[in-house]
């Protein structure tokens, strides 16, 4: 029987020590405020919008909130960036995505000063990841190690296998195992015999975007496991949303040693992470 990761736990943790953070920040005179950038309304942007705004609030983070039209050109949020990049007290800049389809994504992304990039997407942030620099690291995979550690396992000379290779997701994932001295396999939907691969792994982490496919099958008796993925299944009589990862719960559970329930395991630690790197750009932003 697995021990269950909470994610909601450890979140509520780490937010907890980051309002201490910026209560000192605030008392030695630094405020820290994140600008949120959203155009048009997709209604699960808005909620992800509506709780990176509580998290700022209940930490202490000054926020600024853009709503934009769902008809903004491109030139007009580029130019609300470069305003926001110039503003000295700005700490961090983030982009909802995905952003209307006339709008290039790629360069908004590389719009925001790297200084400025909380979310870790811009070439600089995930170059500095790779070659081991400072910088902010993609909040989602930072919030999987975190969720690991916590949990009192630990990586070092560990398999690692993560399924999936994003760049928001599976690569930043295999750079931070990798930092954090596993020995880490990347397996994607081109891997040959992807069962035999999964089930080397000490620490598997899935992120490949299909509701409940890692079986038992896939997992070594004894293995933590991460699930990054989430799914809206159904709903309840009572219209509440049913959701579920990319990991076969019920299936994995007697013989992981560990796993992340799918709600309240990654999903969580995703908006704590951010929070974080709005604290740490106060550091980042002084070299
Ligand atoms: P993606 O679709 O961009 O990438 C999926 C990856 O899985 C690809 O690299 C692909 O090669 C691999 N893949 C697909 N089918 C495969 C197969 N049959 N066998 C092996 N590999 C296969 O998805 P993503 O953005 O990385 O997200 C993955 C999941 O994580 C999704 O369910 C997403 O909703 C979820 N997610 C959750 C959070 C969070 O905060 N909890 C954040 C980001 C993504």
């Amino acid at each position: 029987m697995a021990q269950i990761i909470d994610g909601k736990v450890i979140s509520n943790q780490i937010k907890d020590e980051l309002k201490a953070k910026v209560k000192e920040y605030k008392d030695n005179g630094t405020e820290i405020c994140l600008a949120v950038i959203q155009v048009g309304n997709d209604p699960a942007s808005s909620v992800y919008v509506g709780n990176k705004k509580r998290a700022c609030e209940y930490i202490g983070i000054k926020s600024l909130a853009y709503e934009l039209p769902e008809e903004t050109t491109e030139e007009e949020l580029i130019n609300l960036i470069e305003q926001l990049n110039n503003r000295t007290d700005v700490n961090g800049i983030l982009v909802q995505l995905p952003v209307p389809k006339h709008i290039d994504e790629d360069k908004i992304i590389k719009t925001i000063n790297p200084l400025k990039d909380v979310d870790g997407f811009h070439p600089h942030s995930v170059g500095a990841l790779s070659i081991g620099q400072k910088g902010f690291v993609s909040c989602t995979p930072a919030g999987v190690i975190e969720l690991i550690k916590r949990s009192g396992y630990d990586i070092a000379g560990k398999e690692c296998v993560v399924i999936g290779r994003s760049n928001i997701v599976g690569k930043p994932m295999s750079m931070l195992l990798l930092r954090e001295n596993g020995t880490v396999t990347i397996a994607h939907s081109k891997t040959a015999d992807l069962k035999a691969v999964a089930k080397r792994a000490d620490i598997l982490v899935v992120a490949v975007g299909k509701p409940k496919m890692i079986t038992a099958e896939y997992v070594k008796e004894g293995a933590v496991v991460i699930d990054v993925g989430i799914h809206r299944i159904g709903t309840t009589d009572s219209g509440k949303n049913i959701l579920c990862g990319d990991v076969d719960y019920d299936d994995v559970f007697e013989k992981a040693a560990a796993i992340t329930p799918v709600p309240g395991g990654v999903g969580p630690m995703t908006i704590a992470m951010l929070m974080k790197n709005c604290v740490d750009s106060v550091e980042i932003q002084k070299q």
